[in-house]
């Protein structure tokens, strides 16, 4: 019978089944929506990154003779809105069926559910056959634990698709090379160019102002750099192998000021719209590095592999096991409104004034970037989750409520109360320098706690674990800091430091 099938931006996967052959009673269909473009203010280099994305994907689906419909944002036609753009399509079309892909946000998913229970025409979902794991996976491989620990299930995928094993062991004998991973980055000349895409799209860029898109941040018209189809992204999969790989497990925790990726591989746009899977991304280093283990040790991909086959994976199965509830949730029930200086980068603290200025410029900053300066500073400064949510979820590329959710509520501001996390991310300016080169230019000290130059993070932090001593000091991964606290002669002189900074927070 006469099919529509609806693709949604992150969708955009060439080798789902679906496209196995052509069938010309079968029409697909994209489009861009302001439903899409304004449910958060994104970045612009993240819409821009969508759209043509779809775009591409759309003109692929053509070439192979499929049939496509592609609504452009200002196509006459557009309702702006998925629900009514599905009715409309159906009735003026004549479709007899509705086909979907299973979203991976809650949002779509329940706004589909209910869109077809209301529907005349049948409808049938599809899997996205993208991840490596079911929705329901991980919650039933945890059933009954209050902490899903990242690590046995990380393991179990290693097992499940053969990866960095020899045959029910991990290869070379060792799971986990994290220790090895945590260097700082000195050495210049081992820095490396990105690859570049260098795309022009002022099309887009006016299409979006022309409709009055609110965005963030800045792009440059001539020089768009994220990949935009599959083969591009694989390009930057072949690009990490050779040329980032060999440095990438060592360097993962590193920050330097003069070069914003380091040795990252800034795949997440790609596998998170789909162009390219997780298991041929890990597949493929996997395979470069027994071809080159003479430049490239296990500590480097493991550290990789862990990430997506791990870290990612798991996000996912976190979100579903947990959804709606976790956009609720609030640990320590911070309030604190966000300070402008997230949206500007104007601040005088040097590492955040980086974090900030690169996404903004560019919507990406890497994991310690948004885990150990901005994340850490939102909790310790108690920035109400949902501000932090509706930050990370504009500001980045790559952020899609299911990845970014539980990254930051989770991983990031504890707010889950331990579900993702065993303890929270937070530190004082020695991690910070120890991993980075901002503290040795910038206005604060970083070994002062008290005073009007001692570094906010320093005081923060103690004011952090003071005020929610009831919460943490049973976490036995915390004890020592209670005991360091008890200790401390000055205490009460840093504690009022921290309220001091805490009351001008927007002046920092
Ligand atoms: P690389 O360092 O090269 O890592 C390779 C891949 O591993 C990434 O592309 C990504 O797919 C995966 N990965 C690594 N860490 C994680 C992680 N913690 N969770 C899930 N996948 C991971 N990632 C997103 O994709 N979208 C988000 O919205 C997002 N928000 C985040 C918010 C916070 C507060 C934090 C701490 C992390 C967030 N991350 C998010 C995870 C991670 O920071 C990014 O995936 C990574 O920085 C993307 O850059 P890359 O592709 O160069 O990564
Ligand atoms: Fe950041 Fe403090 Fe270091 Fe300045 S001194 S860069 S504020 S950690």
């Amino acid at each position: 019978s006469k099919t529509l099938r609806l693709i949604l931006g992150d969708q955009l996967n060439s080798e789902h089944s679906w496209y196995d052959k052509v069938n010309d009673n079968i029409t697909y269909v994209l489009m861009e929506m302001k439903q899409e473009t304004d449910y958060v203010t994104h970045h612009i280099q993240k819409v821009v990154g969508f759209f043509l994305a779809m775009r591409n994907f759309s003109d692929l689906l053509s070439e192979q003779g499929h049939r496509v419909i592609y609504l452009s944002l200002e196509d006459k036609d557009n309702k702006q809105d998925l629900s009514e753009n599905i009715r409309n399509l159906l009735d003026s079309e004549g479709f007899e069926r509705f086909e979907y892909q299973l979203p991976d946000e809650y949002r779509l998913d329940l706004q589909l559910s209910k869109l077809c229970e209301e529907l005349k025409v049948e409808s049938k979902s599809y899997d996205s056959e993208h991840f490596l794991t079911e929705r329901g996976y991980l919650e039933e491989f945890f059933k009954g634990k209050k902490t899903y620990l990242m690590e046995t299930f990380y393991r179990e995928m290693r097992k499940e698709y053969d990866i960095l094993m020899e045959g029910k062991e991990p290869i070379t004998g060792k799971w986990n090379y994290d220790h090895d991973n945590r260097n700082k980055f000195k050495d210049p000349l081992l820095l490396v160019e990105p690859k570049i895409f260098r795309k022009n799209v002022s099309g887009i860029v006016d299409l979006l102002e022309k409709n009055k898109i609110k965005t963030i941040g800045k792009i440059d018209e001539n020089k768009f750099d994220w990949p935009v189809t599959r083969a591009e992204g694989l390009g930057l999969i072949d690009y990490f192998c050779k040329k980032l790989l060999s440095n990438f497990g060592e360097y993962q925790d590193a920050m330097f000021t003069r070069d914003k990726f380091l040795f990252h591989s800034r795949l997440s746009f790609a596998l998170n719209t789909k162009m390219i899977s997780p298991l041929e991304v890990v597949q493929k280093v996997e395979k470069y590095w027994l071809g080159n283990q003479e430049s490239v040790s296990i500590a480097q991909v493991e550290g990789f592999v862990r990430q997506i086959i791990g870290w990612r994976e798991y996000m996912r199965g976190v979100y579903w096991a947990k959804m709606p509830s976790y956009k609720e949730l609030n640990f320590f029930g911070h309030e604190r409104d966000l300070p402008s200086y997230f949206w500007t980068g104007k601040t005088k603290m040097n590492c955040l004034k980086h974090a900030i200025g690169q996404s903004l410029d560019s919507a990406y900053a890497h994991h310690i970037q948004r885990l150990m300066v901005t994340g850490n500073f939102m909790l310790l400064a108690g920035i109400h989750p949902d501000q932090v949510d509706e930050w990370y979820l504009g500001i980045y590329i790559d952020a899609i409520e299911w990845v970014e959710i539980t990254n930051t509520r989770g991983m990031s501001q504890y707010a889950d109360g331990g579900i993702v996390g065993t303890k929270p991310y937070v530190s004082s300016a020695n991690y910070i320098d120890k991993m980075s080169d901002y503290c040795s230019s910038c206005f604060y000290k970083k070994s002062q706690k008290v005073g009007d130059k001692s570094c906010p993070f320093n005081s923060l932090y103690w004011h952090f674990y003071a005020r929610n001593e009831e919460k943490l000091a049973k976490n036995p991964r915390i004890g020592m800091a209670y005991k360091t606290l008890a200790k401390m002669k000055d205490k009460d002189a840093i504690l009022k430091q921290a309220e001091s900074y805490l009351d001008r927070l927007e002046e920092l």
